[in-house]
């Protein structure tokens, strides 16, 4: 049996086909680069852009032709496109086999077991997976959310916030970490609330795991403004496991936007914590998402976020258009009413004045040593991340993949570092 799992959208779909392809392995599958060559297919979907929702319909199209020359494929649906009710889907895409909605906490094993009517007794003990994963993985630590932003989609496709147990991510990680796999990413819709519906948080979570053995380092992504509380950043400054890095996003710079959005901070709130965060974990990297051209959005409004922008100086942004999203509460509320065109000139204002500051940012790095956990090779280069995140690449002859190199760096850019390797320290 072949398989070739897809996905797009969050690391959260890349975690979540990875778990799945290990599993199929368990069933003696093997992977099948193209769509052509696969018994089984299971595509991750996403319907937060327009785009990423595209891609996925033209890969079920692809899907399509396929199974009408092969009715033996089987195929199934997972990720945010799947609702509750898939009577709709069903009558579009009448030859997908399965569909997994991302509400149901279905172990993987039923899962495949329900989809491909496999025999259990020949289901291979986890601990002798052998498929390797890259220096980094994503690890999904808990699911759904409890808020209602106005523009997102996420609660009504995953449901409510539920923590995975803390054994089973352990368990998890240290299968991971035993095939190379050196840094882990949890993953919540809000990291940072990870274990309160089941007694337990994401500093006692992290203090765990940072005694896997062969783990370098962790990451935790994404964090929510009113939940990162004075815990968690004194367990990212204590555990040295723990990287410097925070994904908060803001999404505007603006108090009216804000409440439109229904995030439940004013601008003063953020920044507030910023500095406290700041104050508490030396070398924070620090990165928000942003949106531009929500309904209503003035320009004086926009002017606010750039302004932002500069005072907080981020290290990284990731910045979209507002795209509306059927079945949340912003279309219901407001009109769509910033045109398309004037939506794209800001994302534009956005990059351009990250760009400078960004470059402002790793040009104040150059000069200075830096550990890297080095991931791979571009272009005849070795590359790697900083702790708080930033892209290095630095030449060697040495083979370095999973190692920690200390680096000094020579050169920056917006995007990334260049530097020579000072040293070797092999964690
Ligand atoms: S916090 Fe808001 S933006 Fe994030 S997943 Fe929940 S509803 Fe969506």
């Amino acid at each position: 049996m072949r398989y070739h799992v897809w996905s797009i959208g969050c690391q959260m779909n890349t975690a979540d086909a990875r778990r799945m392809g290990d599993e199929l392995e368990l069933y003696g599958a093997e992977p099948a680069e193209r769509i052509d060559d696969a018994d089984v297919v299971v595509l991750y979907s996403c319907v937060v852009r327009q785009a990423a929702q595209t891609k996925v319909h033209n890969e079920l199209e692809q899907l399509r032709r396929v199974k009408s020359q092969r009715p033996s494929m089987r195929i199934a649906l997972a990720g945010c496109m799947v609702e509750d009710d898939v009577d709709e889907l069903s009558l579009k895409y009448p030859f997908v086999d399965r569909y997994f909605s991302p509400k149901l906490d279905l172990p993987l094993r039923d899962q495949v077991f329900d989809f491909l009517d496999l025999d259990e007794r020949y289901r291979l003990d986890p601990e002798d997976a052998e498929r390797v994963h890259g220096i980094s993985a994503p690890v999904t630590i808990s699911q759904g959310c409890n808020r209602r932003c106005t523009y997102c989609i996420i609660p009504f496709r995953r449901g409510a916030e539920r923590s995975r147990h803390p054994r089973e991510i352990r368990r998890e990680v240290e299968s991971l970490a035993r095939r190379g796999t050196r840094e882990v990413v949890l993953l919540g819709q809000i990291v940072d609330r990870y274990g309160r519906d089941i007694g337990t948080t994401l500093p006692s979570l992290l203090a765990d795991l940072s005694s896997v053995d062969g783990l370098a380092r962790l990451r935790f992504l994404t964090s929510y403004p009113v939940d990162f509380g004075r815990p968690l950043m004194e367990a990212v400054a204590a555990l040295p496991k723990v990287c410097e890095d925070v994904n908060l996003p803001i999404q505007a710079g603006d108090d009216t936007t804000l409440r439109r959005m229904a995030r439940g901070y004013k601008v003063e709130d953020y920044e507030c914590l910023i500095e406290e965060m700041r104050s508490v974990i030396p070398g924070l990297g620090l990165s928000t998402d942003i949106i531009v051209g929500f309904c209503g959005e003035t320009e004086v409004q926009f002017q606010h976020t750039l302004e932002l922008l500069e005072r907080v100086r981020f290290d990284v942004v990731h910045v979209a258009m507002y795209s509306q999203r059927e079945g949340t509460a912003s279309p219901r509320l407001w009109r769509d009413d910033v045109p398309r065109e004037e939506k794209k000139r800001r994302l534009h204002e956005v990059e351009r004045v990250q760009a400078r500051i960004a470059e402002e940012i790793n040009q104040a790095m150059v000069g200075s040593r830096q550990e890297i956990l080095v991931e791979g090779t571009r272009q005849n280069k070795w590359y790697g991340r900083t702790r708080n995140n930033k892209l290095v690449f630095f030449e060697s002859d040495l083979p370095l993949a999973g190692q920690l190199v200390t680096v000094d760096i020579t050169r920056a850019t917006s995007w990334s570092l260049q530097g020579c390797p000072a040293e070797l320290a092999v964690a």
